[in-house]
């Protein structure tokens, strides 16, 4: 599992500084690792401390080297990597209207792309009741026009959308990465820190693990 960013990365915070990406994502992949080991999963979090490691392209190589040294270890097909984070729409000054979940993968067809749809059929189930209070939220103006509960891209024909991020396309399991919500929207972030928030976003991430093994009990890093 991946944590997102450190705390000096800039920006990365609600405008009102009450939410703060790399904390969230932390806190996310802690609870997502407790629950896929009750489950009989090896969880691994490449970076869980909050702590500097040169620029942040050293960063993102040791996380590779971390994943891709599990890999080795354990067989790239029993593993996954999952890149926790939270989406932002500006530069964190100010609150912005566009909002909802989305997960990426590397270009092209692998097995990535079942595992994100694999998490995308998670966040329908456990987001549901944010999809609810999203179109309420939306005639209050908190969402602009264009937006919706799951941003998908239907041109490779799944609902992932793809990107060339250095820890998806450098590591060798299957690897995605989520953008759980806005930072820098007022409704997301009213979502993201309330408990049955977290809870969703926790469940999400380990419904979508246990459907791409099928609940086969393998390794997860
Ligand atoms: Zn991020």
């Amino acid at each position: 599992m991946g944590t997102a960013h450190r705390q000096n990365a800039g920006g990365n915070c609600s405008p009102d500084r009450t939410f703060y990406e790399y904390q969230f994502s932390r806190e996310v992949c802690f609870r997502v690792k407790q629950e896929l080991e009750a489950a009989g999963f090896t969880v691994f979090i490449d970076l869980p401390d909050n702590i500097i490691l040169g620029t942040p392209t050293e960063e993102l190589r040791k996380r590779c080297r971390i994943v891709n040294g599990l890999c080795d270890q354990f067989g790239k097909h029993n593993c996954l990597y999952l890149s926790i984070h939270v989406n932002a729409a500006g530069s964190g000054q100010q609150w912005r209207t566009a909002g909802g979940w989305s997960v990426y993968t590397s270009p092209g067809t692998t097995q990535a792309d079942r595992l994100a749809t694999s998490l995308y059929e998670a966040a329908r189930l456990s987001l549901a009741d944010y999809a609810r209070q999203f179109e309420e939220n939306k005639r209050k103006g908190l969402y602009d026009h264009k937006q919706r509960p799951f941003r998908t891209d239907y041109l490779d024909g799944d609902p992932d959308q793809e990107a060339r991020f250095y820890v998806l396309v450098h590591t060798k399991c299957p690897a995605a990465l989520t953008e759980n919500l806005f930072q820098d929207n007022q409704a997301d972030v009213a979502y993201l820190i309330s408990p049955q928030g977290l809870e969703s976003i926790v469940r999400l991430h380990t419904r979508g693990v246990l459907g791409y093994f099928s609940f086969n009990g393998r390794s997860a890093t």
